[in-house]
């Protein structure tokens, strides 16, 4: 069992009643619906506070790529809206990591570390995305210390933009060969997923990544709820948000 991270409290204010929890957007401009499935989203929901669990972008190789007009200033756009009027909070993903305090800071949202506890309504709920989490995938462990380096980080957004965006092509294709030849990908850890709830006092994990959308019980207390990916292309549509009241957890498909 690797060692435990270090968890990072975010107290919710008083005022807050509903909290949304969303993962797995994978936004990009080949996906046009999703993404307007995601404004039309952001733009209504009646939520105080809307965390993003990672992988809201397919792909991100630096903040300077948002400077210029294009699909990642539409997305800061809409981030930026919402802000206005909810507390807008990113946790990184798999897939874009190296989306910087920069551009969080200019669309009003808050970076938030991977795993977070978030108190809420007198309970601890325990977010992270879930890569760290799915410990058999060792080829995948070993890529993510990797890139997670800051050393590795510094070096890679020193390349030039055309470099980078190469690249993240290039790692994209090896993900999608692995695809398509059908090996599966492992799941979250449950007795290293039961670990973080004891360390953190939490009673429920929830996490994204695996797009593996259910609710699990972890021994004899804990629970794992895991956010679904969004996809407004398929049949049926798959653009489902948790909502957190004190109600408990609601999973509300759009
Ligand atoms: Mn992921």
């Amino acid at each position: 069992m690797p060692d435990l991270p270090r968890f990072a409290e975010v107290e919710a204010p008083a005022t807050w009643r509903t909290i949304d929890f969303i993962s797995d957007l994978h936004l990009q401009p080949a996906e046009p619906g999703t993404f307007e499935a995601w404004r039309r989203y952001m733009g209504k929901t009646p939520a105080d506070a809307v965390f993003i669990l990672g992988d809201l972008f397919e792909v991100w190789v630096g903040d300077d790529a948002a400077a210029a007009p294009g699909f990642a200033a539409e997305c800061a756009q809409v981030l930026h809206s919402t802000a206005r009027r909810a507390a807008v909070y990113f946790m990184p993903g798999n897939r874009d990591f190296l989306v910087g305090r920069g551009f969080l800071d200019s669309c009003g949202t808050t970076l938030l570390a991977d795993p977070a506890v978030l108190q809420f309504d007198g309970r601890r709920w325990l977010l992270t995305h879930g890569d760290a989490l799915c410990l058999a995938d060792s080829e995948y462990m070993g890529f993510r210390s990797q890139v997670r380096n800051p050393a590795w980080q510094q070096e890679f957004l020193a390349k030039p933009l055309e470099n980078r965006q190469a690249i993240a092509r290039a790692l994209r294709q090896q993900s999608q060969d692995r695809k398509r030849s059908g090996s599966d990908y492992p799941d979250v850890d449950g007795s290293a997923a039961l670990a973080w709830l004891d360390a953190a006092r939490a009673q429920t994990l929830v996490h994204g990544h695996t797009h593996r959308p259910a609710d699990h019980l972890l021994g004899a207390r804990g629970w794992r709820a895991v956010l679904s990916d969004w996809d407004a292309g398929a049949e049926p549509p798959r653009q489902q948000v948790l909502r957190l009241t004190s109600a408990g957890l609601q999973r509300i498909d759009l």
